[in-house]
């Protein structure tokens, strides 16, 4: 899902572990950080012979396992929330268009906004929009289910962090950028493809 969702579950998760562990700033940042840096991978797209920042080995399962596994061994509780959000980050990319799961070079996943059919004839689905990206943009917030997991997330977000770490409250705001930054994209594209 969009970067905005990955933060959102990153606040959730932190102030719950707040409420627990009395984090201070930079272990509440921390784990923050975990649950949406891997989308940034998406500068390395080049080395994937797609070209999609998906199949590489950053959005597989192994970095959060290892890093899950170090924290149990030195029983680390941060490193341990750090590595399962890394965790259920890949595993919500695996609801919407999938991802290379186990890095064996298959898409794994649910799936929900692309069917077989459509992986297929991507090549020529996407030679109908002036900017192939589009279909995806469009795929996404025309879908209803993942609009309303984006509210429900965002909801989520706001009392968490207002009923479990408010002297933390600033930490929302870089979700407004990552939000805005989805959102003027799918405006840019709409324009692009009417014009
Ligand atoms: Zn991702």
């Amino acid at each position: 899902m969009h970067i905005n969702v990955h933060y959102a579950i990153g606040v959730v998760v932190a102030s719950i572990s707040h409420y627990f562990l009395n984090l201070n700033l930079i272990e509440y940042s921390l784990i923050i950080f975990c649950a949406f840096i891997i989308d940034f991978d998406i500068v390395f797209s080049k080395y994937d012979k797609d070209n999609n920042h998906r199949n590489l080995i950053t959005h597989s399962i192994w970095p959060g396992s290892v890093m899950l596994l170090v924290g149990l061994i030195l029983l680390y509780p941060l490193i341990v929330i750090c590595g399962a959000v890394l965790i259920i980050h890949i595993l919500i990319d695996t609801f919407d268009w999938g991802i290379n799961l186990f890095y064996t070079g298959k898409t794994i996943g649910v799936r929900l906004l692309i069917s077989r059919e459509e992986e297929k004839n991507i090549k020529e689905i996407l030679s109908n929009y002036k900017v192939g990206h589009s279909f995806f943009v469009f795929r996404y917030y025309g879908s209803k289910g993942f609009v309303s997991v984006e509210v429900i997330v965002f909801v989520l977000m706001m009392i968490a962090n207002i009923f479990l770490a408010v002297e933390f409250w600033y930490l929302v705001l870089p979700y407004f950028f990552f939000f805005g930054f989805h959102f003027y994209e799918y405006k840019k594209l709409k324009n692009i493809e009417n014009s």
